[in-house]
């Protein structure tokens, strides 16, 4: 039955599209659209309109942006031979947050998942193959250490191992969160981090550059 009229009935079609809401939610989120000042409702539909119309995929990194290439891509900062390959751009902007990463990105916009049916083919692998070069130092694979995430890892490691083996492949390292107490990280993640240490020699060879 059509309580709400076809204009009304439409938008709740629209909002129970997205991930997460179902028709309850839907119904709620149009009416308060509907209940919205109108200048507010016609900014949002706007907003929507020009993210959906400018915001396109950069050329060489395929994140989100306005300008092809991205800022990243396109500043002489960046090292372009060092590629750091993440799930979403929002793990790209996580990293970027840390301040810590002088390289590129290469945004695969998902992950391999037999179980979802997304194929290596369904994620952006090819763009990622076809940036790889003579040029390249190294690929960090920096996708979640869930199964998905060291799937597409191992995947995208054992390409490349094929067709550039001198370009260096890492992974990043697993391990206990900063400030997290041991007791309460799981025996995976632990076995992980004792796995993935790194070396700390302090001593000697520090105490010959003192001198
Ligand atoms: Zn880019």
């Amino acid at each position: 039955m059509n309580y709400y009229g076809e204009y009304v009935t439409r938008l709740i079609e629209q909002f129970g599209k997205l991930p997460g809401i179902g028709g309850r939610s839907a119904q709620r989120l149009a009416f308060y659209v509907l209940n919205m000042p109108k200048e507010n409702a016609l900014a949002l539909a706007q907003s929507i309109t020009d993210a959906r119309e400018r915001v396109k995929y950069c050329s060489h990194c395929c994140n989100l942006t306005d300008t092809d290439p991205c800022p990243i891509c396109s500043s002489s900062k960046r090292n372009k031979n060092q590629i750091m390959v993440v799930e979403s751009p929002r793990d790209m902007a996580a990293y970027e947050k840390t301040n810590d990463f002088r390289g590129v990105y290469h945004v695969l916009h998902g992950l391999i998942s037999p179980m979802d049916g997304i194929a290596p083919e369904d994620i952006r692998i090819r763009e990622l193959l076809d940036r790889i070069n003579g040029d390249t130092e190294e690929v960090i694979l920096a996708t979640s250490s869930t199964i998905e995430g060291d799937t597409t890892a191992m995947y995208i490691a054992r390409l490349i191992g094929l067709r550039a083996e001198n370009v260096r492949v890492s992974r990043i390292a697993k391990g206990v969160p900063v400030g997290g107490e041991l007791e309460y990280v799981d025996q995976v993640t632990l076995a992980q981090a004792f796995k993935s240490r790194l070396d700390m020699n302090i001593g000697k060879d520090s105490d010959n550059e003192d001198n």
